[in-house]
């Protein structure tokens, strides 16, 4: 789509009101699915369902999930034996699974699956007996869960100015990796360093960085030179979030500001602006965006325009666990059925 210029830095005294509104924006399919894992968990087998970690990094959908039963931890030593514990969409090391077992608990693993697809990528090349470099940021959980799946083989490459720090056992059997909410550009720079250090560098089969990161990234170049402000909607733990503000800045957008709830946005980020670009994270509720929306036009910008960068048709079925019986959910998780069980799985034969 074409956008017109209007921003007030271009266009001067007078330029109209307006918001360019991003499409696609908002919760991506692996959100959904880890959403509807919790909320059928709590609908089928009663509450408390236990989450590790956020299920999605988003204040809202946490605080909307707690309210229905769900309890969130950040490790499973937290959590009575005998209760369920779903696992977050960000992914978690096998030695998580080890410790719910330990723990004797029944385990739903709403890991997205395009985070799962990266997991098997490390596997297959730690059993082929490459380094895996990957592409990531420090500390965050998807990361955690993918440098778990092959302790000691993947080395983490935080940035272009980490490749020269790396290092490995064999310069000819490297092999690289990314976490799948980067910013697609920064990521393309690195690997090109790591491809210039190490020749015989492998690329992962298909691209690591998913559908709906990419999306929201290529709308946001489309709307960021004529956006005199970007409010992007998500939380501040969202990799995917942060990263569209950083897009937005980077591709011409005056300021960007990330907000979880529209009454943070600040009145004096409007003086003197024309052109609002407005998007959201792969993790938030569209009703924070419309909350957004509302509060922009109450302030005069109500003229909302539509700004596409394709559509999306993806979709992912719910954890196949949670066609079980919670009997046969401690059993298939290999943790021991609790007493109250016991009588359940008898009955059932
Ligand atoms: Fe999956 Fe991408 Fe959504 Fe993360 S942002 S949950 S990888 S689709």
């Amino acid at each position: 789509m074409e956008i017109p210029e209007g921003r007030a830095g271009v266009s001067g005294e007078g330029s109209r009101r307006r918001v360019l509104l991003a499409v696609p924006r908002g919760s991506c399919a692996g959100v959904d699915r880890a959403v509807a894992a919790v909320e059928n968990a709590l609908e089928q087998y009663g509450a408390p369902v236990y989450v590790r970690k956020q299920i999605v990094h988003n204040k809202y959908v946490v605080r909307s999930l707690e309210r229905q039963g769900a309890v969130f931890v950040e490790e499973t030593a937290e959590i009575p034996e005998g209760s369920i514990v779903v696992f977050s969409a960000h992914g978690v090391a096998p030695s998580v699974h080890d410790e719910a077992r330990r723990g004797k608990l029944a385990t739903i693993d709403a890991t997205c699956p395009l985070v799962t697809k990266v997991h098997k990528e490390a596997v297959r090349f730690a059993e082929e007996g490459y380094d895996i470099l990957l592409i990531g940021h420090e500390g965050h959980e998807e990361v955690i869960g993918t440098m778990g799946q092959a302790p000691g083989r993947i080395h983490l490459v935080d940035g272009p100015e980490d490749v020269l720090k790396v290092q490995v056992r064999d310069a000819s059997k490297v092999a690289w990796l990314s976490q799948t909410t980067l910013s697609v550009d920064e990521t393309v720079a690195t690997a090109v360093r790591l491809g210039e250090r190490f020749p015989a560098l492998v690329s992962p089969p298909s691209d690591d960085i998913c559908y709906a990161t990419q999306n929201r990234q290529s709308v946001v170049k489309q709307i960021a030179p004529a956006s005199d402000l970007l409010i992007v909607v998500g939380s501040k733990n969202s990799s995917n979030s942060v990263r569209l503000v950083e897009v937005g800045l980077g591709h011409g957008a005056r300021a960007a500001h990330l907000v979880d709830f529209a009454d943070e946005i600040d009145e004096r980020w409007l003086e003197g602006i024309a052109t609002i670009g407005v998007t959201s994270g792969a993790s938030v509720p569209e009703v924070l965006v419309q909350d957004v929306l509302a509060w922009l036009a109450e302030r005069g910008w109500d003229d909302v325009q539509s700004v596409h960068s394709g559509t999306e048709t993806q979709q992912f079925s719910l954890p196949r666990e949670l066609q079980r019986t919670r009997a046969e959910l401690f059993q298939t998780s290999g943790s021991d059925l609790p007493t109250s069980l016991v009588d359940e799985q008898e009955a059932s034969g």
